[in-house]
């Protein structure tokens, strides 16, 4: 530990595609240099490009999540390149595959835990300490409504997006008198990739019940981030915001 905080270096997880290329793309927009996290180094590298060729300053580290060593060193690259980080966006993530309870394998359950929770926890373990050092920090984790509620078919899934919730209201107990601020954002529908996997019909269904009548966007998904991250958001704290047009709130 050493490097100084930089309150404008932003690492999002996950910025290959999706919520997260749309969180670099903004939080890009809003003056962060950007480190992009991921495993698919033509996605990022294409990001990075474009990021870059907007006037942007975007570095791209080819890193999965899950392997706790890889991560280890991502982060200490980025430690000795570009600083210690001001903003970490946990977003990495993924659904499915969409069994019953009893039909989940060992194996489904620990990989999706691996990415969508232990990924998170290596993160946040390097950079709480040093955040305080720099007495400034802002962490989002990006969660689901699935966090909050049950779903069939969704047991490891909502296992996964309700422990990110638990985690993030602790870390903002432990870690708010330090300038540190962790947040879990929780969006119902959103079309990405994730979401046109989905079949025609599950698509329409879901539909009909989001009050809005339209799935979320990645962008929108993105400005919230902004919001917390930025001068707006200094106060809120341990929240779980939801954005998801209204579909949680049918009885
Ligand atoms: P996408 O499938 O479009 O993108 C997922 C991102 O996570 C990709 O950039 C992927 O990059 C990255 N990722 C997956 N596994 C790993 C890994 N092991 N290591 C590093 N990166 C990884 O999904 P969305 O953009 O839709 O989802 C983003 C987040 O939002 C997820 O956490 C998801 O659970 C959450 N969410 C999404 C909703 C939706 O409706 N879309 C609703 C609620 C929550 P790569 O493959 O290059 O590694």
């Amino acid at each position: 530990m050493g490097a100084r905080l930089n309150e404008k270096l932003a690492i999002v997880t996950g910025a290959s595609r999706g919520i997260g290329a749309a969180i670099a793309e903004v939080l890009a927009e809003n003056g962060f240099q950007v480190a992009l996290l991921a495993r698919d180094a033509q996605a990022l590298s294409w990001l990075e490009q474009k990021l870059t060729a907007a006037g942007a300053r975007a570095r791209s580290f080819i890193c999965d999540v899950s392997d706790e060593a890889a991560v280890d060193a991502t982060l200490a690259r980025i430690e000795t390149d570009l600083g210690v980080p001001g903003v970490l966006v946990n977003n990495a993530g993924y659904g499915g595959p969409f069994h019953r309870a009893d039909e989940v394998s060992t194996k489904e359950w620990d990989t999706l835990f691996g990415v969508n929770v232990d990924g998170v926890y290596y993160l946040c373990r390097w950079a709480l300490p040093r955040m305080k050092a720099g007495g400034y920090g802002r962490i989002v984790n990006i969660s689901s409504i699935q966090g909050l509620f049950g779903g069939a078919r969704s047991s490891t899934y909502a296992a996964t997006k309700h422990a990110l919730i638990g985690y993030s209201k602790t870390l903002a107990v432990e870690w708010g008198a330090y300038g540190i601020t962790c947040n879990a954002i929780c969006p119902g529908y959103i079309d990405t990739e994730m979401l046109a996997k989905a079949d025609p019909e599950v698509r329409k269904e879901l539909l009909r019940r989001i009050p809005t009548g339209r799935f979320g966007t990645a962008e929108e998904v993105a400005r919230m981030v902004a919001f917390l991250v930025g001068p707006h958001g200094s106060y809120i704290n341990g929240s779980s915001l939801v954005i998801d047009g209204g579909l949680s709130s049918h009885l």
